[in-house]
């Protein structure tokens, strides 16, 4: 199974997202810990997007479609993945749309985790991060709704979008993604 992960920061898609490989036995990609990782270990690729996460902007497109580019091409992608935080513009998704469909490998379904925008700056307040100060978590909204949001009309365009109701508990929300999920 191929699924790509959409939802604004704090929608608690990194939990579910565990979740969903544990279950489904898929690779978990989630490219916020890609950069994060790149970052700690001070590569080019790292400083260089540590200048955008900080300000919570995203990094640039060319710099993480490279990444993802390399990352799908290896084995381990074979059997199916679930992409988490990738991709997060149109351009992103109109790139990965061309790579499987060069490889004859589609997506099968995209999932949107909703909450609304109140409840996510209350959480991600609480959390702690080094990118979760005020200031920094307006701006990661604010990237959402401008640049990551219209992904759902695409998505919804090509048929493969399910959105999925993020407030309850962690488990009544894994309960709804498994019951869409198991159509598959
Ligand atoms: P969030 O908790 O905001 O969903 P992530 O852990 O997914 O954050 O990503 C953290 C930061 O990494 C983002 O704010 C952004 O700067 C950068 N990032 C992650 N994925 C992408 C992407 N696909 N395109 C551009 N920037 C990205």
């Amino acid at each position: 199974m191929r699924i790509v992960f959409v939802g604004p920061p704090g929608a608690g898609k990194g939990t579910q997202a565990e979740k969903i490989v544990a279950k489904y036995g898929l690779l978990h990609l989630s490219t916020g810990d890609m950069l994060r990782a790149a970052r700690d270990a001070k590569t080019p690729i790292g400083l260089k997007a540590e200048e955008f996460m900080s300000t919570g902007r995203l990094v640039p497109d060319d710099v993480i479609i490279g990444i993802i580019v390399e990352r799908l091409a290896q084995d381990d992608a074979k059997n199916g993945f679930l992409l988490d935080g990738f991709p997060r513009t149109i351009a992103q998704a109109e790139e990965l749309d061309k790579m499987l469909k060069a490889s004859g490998t589609p997506l099968d379904v995209v999932l949107e985790l909703r909450v609304p925008e109140e409840e996510l700056f209350q959480r991600l307040a609480g959390r702690g991060r080094a990118d979760d100060q005020p200031e920094v978590i307006r701006q990661r909204l604010v990237a959402y709704r401008e640049q990551t949001a219209p992904l759902v009309d695409y998505y919804t365009k090509s048929s493969l979008l399910k959105t999925i109701d993020g407030l309850g508990s962690v488990d009544a929300i894994f309960e709804r993604i498994q019951t869409e999920l198991d159509r598959y």
